[in-house]
């Protein structure tokens, strides 16, 4: 899978997408990130990118022009499954569409600043808006680093342990089950005697039912969705 990601500050993408999972995925071949700094496709001799609303208010707007170079450029080298917006009126960003994502091949991500684009850009280009929540960031890059983190490691392959991806928290609608590792016995602090029994299907059953029994209690608007 390849991102192409476009940004005002590239810099503050390199480091979050350069860890553990997502380094890994990258490594193997499984993960291609690419950045793009808007900046580099303006067209005017100050390289300005952002410019005054039409109809004034405070907070610029970031150019179309610059924005429209680097999308078209992108598009003539390769077919994009999709091109998000992150954005705070987008639709909100969830396990579900993380595995949607997760098995596409090339998709482009645009990062705002200021007041954001320009919405001829999201007219003409952008296949779906995204916001990972209700408050607003100063810019769409962390928002951009949630979603590659989290798809990233949906991609085939990237997680060692195959199943690992599909026992977490909202796959299924449900919390993830408690879990424990050694000593079994800290200060008297004691893991539950089930995990330590070796019976495989009680323990599955066991953390379904420790599951159902979190999802209830923290979080019952996920039981009244469907998948
Ligand atoms: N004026 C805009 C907010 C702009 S914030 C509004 O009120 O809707 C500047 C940029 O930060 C946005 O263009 C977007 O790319 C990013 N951003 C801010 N909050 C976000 C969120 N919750 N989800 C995704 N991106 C966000």
């Amino acid at each position: 899978m390849r991102i192409d990601i476009l940004t005002l500050l590239p810099e503050l993408l390199e480091s979050p997408l350069n860890y553990s999972i997502l380094k890994r995925a990258q490594e193997k071949g499984l993960l291609e990130i690419v950045l793009h700094n808007i900046r580099d496709y303006a067209v005017n001799k100050h390289r300005q990118v952002d410019d005054y609303a039409f109809g004034g208010g405070a907070g610029m707007v970031m150019m179309v022009e610059p924005i429209d170079h680097c999308i078209t450029k992108l598009k003539g080298e390769r077919p994009y499954d999709e091109i998000l917006y992150l954005t705070p009126d987008g639709e909100k960003f969830t396990q579900r569409m993380a595995n949607y994502l997760a098995t596409r091949s090339n998709i482009m991500m645009l990062c705002g600043h200021y007041k954001g684009v320009d919405q001829r850009i999201r007219d003409h280009f952008i296949t779906r808006e995204v916001s990972i929540g209700d408050y607003v960031l100063s810019g769409g890059e962390i928002a951009a680093s949630v979603v590659v983190d989290c798809t990233g490691r949906l991609i085939p392959g990237v997680l060692s342990d195959e199943t690992s991806a599909l026992t977490d928290s909202f796959q299924d609608n449900l919390l993830a089950p408690p879990v424990y590792t050694r000593p079994a016995d800290y200060k008297g602090w004691k893991v539950p005697d089930i995990l330590l029994s070796g019976h495989q299907m009680q323990i599955d059953e066991w953390r379904h039912q420790q599951s159902l029994e979190r999802t209830r209690r923290l979080r019952p608007d996920l039981l009244q969705e469907e998948k």
